[in-house]
Formats: C-alpha cells, sequence, structure tokens
C-alpha cells in the first residue's frame, strides 16, 4: 500500500491547485477572472446555438465585471480578492467563451496587458481544443519561458456520444491531439474540465477517463456535475423529463470514484460546479452550495478510506 499523501496536500484527501501554487509559486496565488473573448466557434457556426448546457454568457462567473476595460477588471477584481482572502500575488483567468477564437494579436495584446499588472505572475486562458491556430503555438512557448501561462480546455469528456449529446463540435480526438500538441510545441501547462453526470455515463467510463487523463500530459483536472441553467438547450430537455441531473451523493461517489484512479501528479482545480447566478439555475438546487458538494466529496473519500491515486498507484 503506498503512504497516505495528505500531509503534502494540505490534509485532503486529493491534490488541490493551491498546493501545486504554494509550490510552484512559493506562496498562495489567487485567479482573478475577467472577460475578454465575446463568443466560441460553436456558437459562430451553428447561428447562436452552442453547447447544450451553456447560457449567453459563455460559461463566465457572476463576479465578472465584462462592461469594464480589461486593465478595470484585473485592479477590481485585484483589489477586492486582496482584501478578503490577504492574497498578494494573481493568475489573471480569461474565463468565458474560446479566448483563441480572435485575431492572435488581440489575445497577444490582452495577455501581455495582463502580465505588465503588478502582483500578476502569469495567466490562464480558456479555449476549446479545436480552436489552438498554429501560429498560436510559438507565442506560447515563448511567453511561458517567461511567466506562468496555463492553458484551459474544455474537454468535457472523452467520449464521442457524450460529446454528441453536449453538441460540443470537436471529437474526443481532437482532445487528445490539442493536449500533446500544447505539451510538445509549448510546454504550457494544462488543465482540462471534465463534466460528469452525462446520460447513461457508466463506471467503466469514469474509470476510463481517468486512465485517459493519466496518460496526457495533464497538469490540472476541473471537474462540473452536468447542471440546467435557464434558456439552454438542456433546459429543453430537462422540462420534456429527458435529462435528470445526478443528486449530490452520486455525484460524490462518481468524483470519489475518478480520482481514486487519477494519478496523483494531476491537481485538482475544483471538484464541483457552482452557479454564479442563482436566478439562473434550474437545478440540481446543490449546484448554488459553494462548500457542501466539496465537503460531501471529501467526507466520502475519508469514511471509505479513498484518497487520489490509491488505485492509481495499485495498479502500477
Ligand atoms: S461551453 Fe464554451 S464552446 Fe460551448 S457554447 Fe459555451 S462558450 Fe461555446
Amino acid at each position: 500500500m503506498p503512504t497516505k499523501p495528505f500531509p503534502e496536500w494540505d490534509g485532503q484527501p486529493y491534490y488541490p491547485i493551491s498546493r501545486f501554487y504554494k509550490n510552484h509559486f512559493g506562496e498562495k496565488v489567487y485567479k482573478i477572472t475577467v472577460s475578454a473573448a465575446q463568443t466560441c466557434p460553436n456558437r459562430a457556426r451553428n447561428k447562436g446555438v452552442g453547447c447544450i448546457f451553456c447560457d449567453e454568457l459563455g460559461s463566465a462567473g457572476s463576479h465578472l465585471i465584462k462592461h469594464m476595460p480589461l486593465k478595470s477588471q484585473i485592479t477590481v477584481n485585484r483589489e477586492r480578492l486582496a482584501r478578503r482572502f490577504r492574497v498578494n500575488t494573481f493568475l489573471v483567468y480569461f474565463q468565458p467563451f474560446t479566448n483563441t477564437f480572435r485575431q492572435l494579436e488581440q489575445f497577444k495584446a490582452d495577455v501581455e496587458l495582463a502580465l505588465e499588472q503588478e502582483r500578476v505572475v502569469g495567466i490562464a486562458f480558456g479555449t476549446r481544443p479545436d480552436c489552438l491556430p498554429d501560429e498560436i503555438f510559438p507565442y506560447l512557448k515563448e511567453t511561458g519561458e517567461q511567466a506562468f501561462v496555463s492553458a484551459e480546455l474544455g474537454i468535457q469528456s472523452f467520449s464521442d456520444n457524450q460529446l454528441q449529446f453536449l453538441n460540443r463540435g470537436h471529437s474526443a480526438d481532437d482532445s487528445i491531439k490539442a493536449i500533446k500538441r500544447l505539451h510538445e510545441d509549448s510546454g504550457i501547462n494544462i488543465g482540462i474540465h471534465l463534466i460528469f453526470g452525462l446520460p447513461d455515463e457508466s463506471d467503466e467510463e469514469i474509470i476510463e477517463t481517468a486512465e485517459i487523463v493519466n496518460n496526457l500530459p495533464v497538469d490540472n483536472v476541473k471537474l462540473h456535475n452536468l447542471h440546467v441553467l435557464a434558456n439552454t438547450p438542456l433546459h429543453d430537455l430537462y422540462r420534456k423529463n429527458e435529462f435528470e441531473p445526478l443528486n449530490l451523493d452520486e455525484y460524490a461517489r462518481r468524483v470519489v470514484l475518478f480520482l481514486s484512479r487519477l494519478s496523483p501528479e494531476v491537481a485538482v482545480q475544483r471538484l464541483a460546479a457552482v452557479a454564479p447566478r442563482w436566478d439562473e439555475l434550474i437545478a440540481p438546487d446543490w449546484t448554488k452550495e459553494r462548500l457542501r458538494p466539496t465537503q460531501m466529496i471529501v467526507r466520502q473519500m475519508n469514511q471509505t478510506g479513498h484518497y487520489q491515486g490509491i488505485h492509481f498507484q495499485n495498479a502500477e
């Protein structure tokens, strides 16, 4: 049996991204979330219709102040986080929509502006696996040699059937190729977003997802439960009783299953989605809660003696 790695993970049964940041930067680091991109390839090619779970804000958080210029978004959010969490060092996170789905020069200008700001040590940007043009790789490589740069790829699933259900507009193979190329041609940090609670999702599918991640150069994962927001295609399915979100117990069980197979080298950004705009959340209600889902997952892990990688290490 491997030794429980809890002390290195600040007492958590999984490798939290906060620990990765402390190891990498030598101190606490928080992400300043900003909005710069306006749309994504999925919406652009489908006349405004995107992934079935995504609302018109493109997966943005409520704290975004998107009407402000980028510099003001950074300043306002930085001061708010600094006051609230007593933190001095930040990454600027370009969150909504597809940040590489625009002129490279515009993307570069936003990144440069972010990196010029006080107490900003790097950036992260959300994008899709099918939206990484050839010319972006040399730029990411060069920038990643000077500052911390992380891509956050919306992968969601490695099953082509599930990707079709989600109307993602890309394949699992696109995702695998994008992750490998980002690693080989840019060397930047790579995070991926995954969704659990998909229709007919089996335990085998979840285990296979962990195994695929373990075999790719993925640095961190962000986990979400598939939840229903108002005025999305998923809302229509929910109204017709064709989709039912998971209850918290079952979601926690699936996350524990995934984490138990996930390499302990892969940091975890988040264990469950939190709906920032309660008025838009249709179901499940527990997606409103910031703390309880994570607490439930941790409790299940502790009660059952599970921790991240327990079965990954056993399999070795
Ligand atoms: S999740 Fe991303 S790719 Fe999908 S519709 Fe929303 S912004 Fe576009």
